[in-house]
């Protein structure tokens, strides 16, 4: 099967109005049907149930805390769009770019800090960054100390010039225009070069904070690849970014986007390369580790189920 047959027409969207103890019970079945079954298109036929509970399980997560579905954006949470100043649009915005990587620096009180004490201020922040000559700015890598990495420091320059050549210097231009769009919005933010992770962020918290409506994917990223492998498929590696998000269309088709702020939750608190499966609120819901106390495997028949044997992939790849 190749990828272009993964639609998520094949999966069915509605919630069945199962208990969580039949859900549990229910996938502990279709794991031991899989695991002993050698038909392709019989696993095919179990995989819609599969993805059904995959989404029961995100739905109960989303449920059970508001920490698995609301996320705090800093200059953006409690504002509505017609109030918001361009001055924190800026910042939210120069904030989000700077995320990349930060590691553990608190990038978001770094601009804050930034914009108050060092720039002073200014009416717009980017062309305020343009006031520096590029080797000016290069130079004040230390002194502004925005972010660990030199190139991300460069890049916010650059990203200064693009804002001000295509949006005027005033973020608000980017989503103003586009409430009902957030791939429109995505497309206008990757104008400005940043990498699609950054991109997939803003769209995001702009979604969360109901600044656009409508259906938006996952990020796909290390952490969503990880998580959502093992809690689906039960595998945890192999996953590659485009996969992930297929596989989020497949559980959550009418809007990716809400399993995000779960899997980036689980990922950072429990589902780490070594994860700490006991602790783990989706225990008893996620196929990797209901395989694992069961002890069979059923992830790679999964995994070849929903995408195509690994090896029939690569030699399709030279093709292509
Ligand atoms: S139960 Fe284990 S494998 Fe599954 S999401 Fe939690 S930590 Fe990850």
């Amino acid at each position: 099967m190749n990828n272009r047959e993964l639609s998520e027409d094949r999966f069915i969207k509605e919630t069945r109005p199962d208990s969580a103890t039949y859900g549990q019970d229910r996938l502990i079945c279709l794991i031991r049907e899989i695991s002993v079954q050698d038909k392709t298109e019989i696993i095919q036929l179990l995989l819609p149930e599969l993805m059904r509970l995959s989404r029961e399980t995100f739905l109960h997560l989303r449920r059970s805390s508001p920490r698995f579905s609301t996320s705090e954006w800093p200059w953006l949470s409690g504002t509505k769009p017609d109030t918001l100043t361009m001055q924190d649009a800026n910042r939210f915005l120069c904030a989000c770019i700077l995320e990349l990587n930060a590691g553990k620096t608190d990038v978001w009180a770094n601009i804050e800090y930034f914009v108050q004490e060092i720039l002073e201020n200014p009416e717009n922040l980017w062309r305020s960054i343009l006031l520096h000559s590029p080797e000016g700015w290069a130079d004040q890598y230390w002194e502004y100390d925005l972010h660990p990495e030199p190139a991300i420091h460069a890049r916010l320059y650059e990203i200064a010039s693009l804002m001000v050549r295509y949006y005027h210097g005033d973020a608000r231009q980017i989503w103003a225009d586009y409430l009902s769009s957030p791939q429109e919005v995505f497309r206008r933010i990757k104008v400005l070069n940043v990498p699609r992770s950054t991109a997939c962020l803003i769209t995001g918290a702009l979604k969360d904070e109901h600044y656009l409506e409508g259906v938006f994917d996952i990020v796909g990223d290390v952490v969503d690849s990880r998580v959502l492998g093992r809690i689906a498929c039960g595998e945890g590696t192999g996953l590659t970014s485009y996969q992930a998000r297929i596989l989020g269309k497949m559980i959550s088709a009418e809007d990716p986007w809400i399993l995000d702020r779960p899997l980036y939750v689980l990922g950072m608190s429990y589902c780490s390369p070594g994860p700490r499966c006991r602790r783990c609120p989706v225990h008893e819901r996620c196929v990797y580790a209901v395989s694992a106390d069961l002890g069979i495997s059923a992830g790679k028949k999964i995994y070849e189920g929903l995408f195509g044997q690994k090896t029939v992939q690569k030699s399709l790849k030279r093709w292509l």
